[in-house]
């Protein structure tokens, strides 16, 4: 039905992969799809949904081998599939927004609103996003601490210095397990807790489960804000590009929004 390039190509048993053939949606992927989100469990209802409406990835193209193999995909890549299978039956790719305009005089707003005349239409339609895609065999990235952090280690060993770390980009399995540790409700330590399970490497010695279940959510709570601001760009740095520039009519300030995809998969949830 429709073939589709990973924006980050997968490593399964020592072969890249990175090819998805896709169909569009049906009802018992969409009920299976929302009774696991119901559960809280958005990753995996990720999963369920690219799962049911995956024809073939790679050479793969029975269903228990597909399961297993998506639990190796990015979040970034299963983000771009999942906005491709809804763009597949949906007309309606529109996403709509209101934007507050940031220079402090101003007060004004973007609205982004859709309208059937399209000449009025101002909002965003998903399908023209830019997707960024990584090389080949690159499914990490190093990453220089701005400021270096000390990590105690309360044992009577030397604590230990961290100037660097390497990072996979974040797979649906490492996010569902540091939703099951950390919960939903708490935005931040859920976003770290997904780098301590995607961390490879510290001061460019590897780290096995038991040094990251350690020390991984510490050492993430002690960097400083423009650290982690800048691992949350290099995680996201590949696939459907979601930052847009807006131009404020009322004081001419540019500026740049996150569109709310979270969004557009809850209204394609409903509207079924
Ligand atoms: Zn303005």
């Amino acid at each position: 039905m429709g073939e589709i390039q990973l924006p980050i190509p997968m490593s399964y048993q020592g072969k890249s992969i990175g090819e998805i053939s896709i169909s569009p949606l049906t009802g018992s992927v969409i009920a299976d799809t929302k009774k696991i989100m119901d559960e809280g469990m958005a990753y995996e209802a990720m999963r369920i949904m690219v799962a049911g409406c995956t024809e073939s990835i790679g050479e793969a193209t029975d269903r228990p081998q597909i399961r297993e193999i998506l639990r190796r995909m990015t979040y970034k890549s299963a983000e771009y599939v999942l906005i491709k299978i809804l763009t597949l039956e949906q007309n309606d790719n529109k996403i709509e927004g209101s934007y507050p305009c940031p220079h402090p005089a101003c007060g004004g707003k973007v609205l982004c609103q859709f309208n059937e005349d399209e000449s009025l239409d101002t909002s965003d339609d998903i399908s023209d996003l830019e997707v960024v895609r990584a090389g080949e065999n690159e499914s990490s990235f190093d990453y220089d601490l701005l400021d270096p952090v000390t990590i105690e280690t309360g044992d009577g060993e030397e604590p230990i210095n961290v100037s660097s770390v390497a990072i996979n980009f974040p797979t649906l399995n490492d996010c569902s397990m540091a939703l099951r540790k950390r919960g939903q409700n708490d935005h931040v330590r859920l976003q770290m807790g997904i780098y301590q399970e995607a961390l490879t490497k510290v001061g460019g010695h590897e780290v096995d489960t038991k040094w990251k279940n350690r020390y991984g959510l510490r050492m993430f709570e002690k960097m400083k804000g423009p650290d982690l601001r800048a691992l949350s760009k290099e995680v996201d740095k590949y696939g459907l590009k979601t930052e847009l520039e807006k131009h404020c009519l009322k004081c001419g300030t540019m500026f740049h929004v996150e569109l709310d995809t979270a969004n557009f998969f809850a209204s394609a949830l409903r509207s079924h």
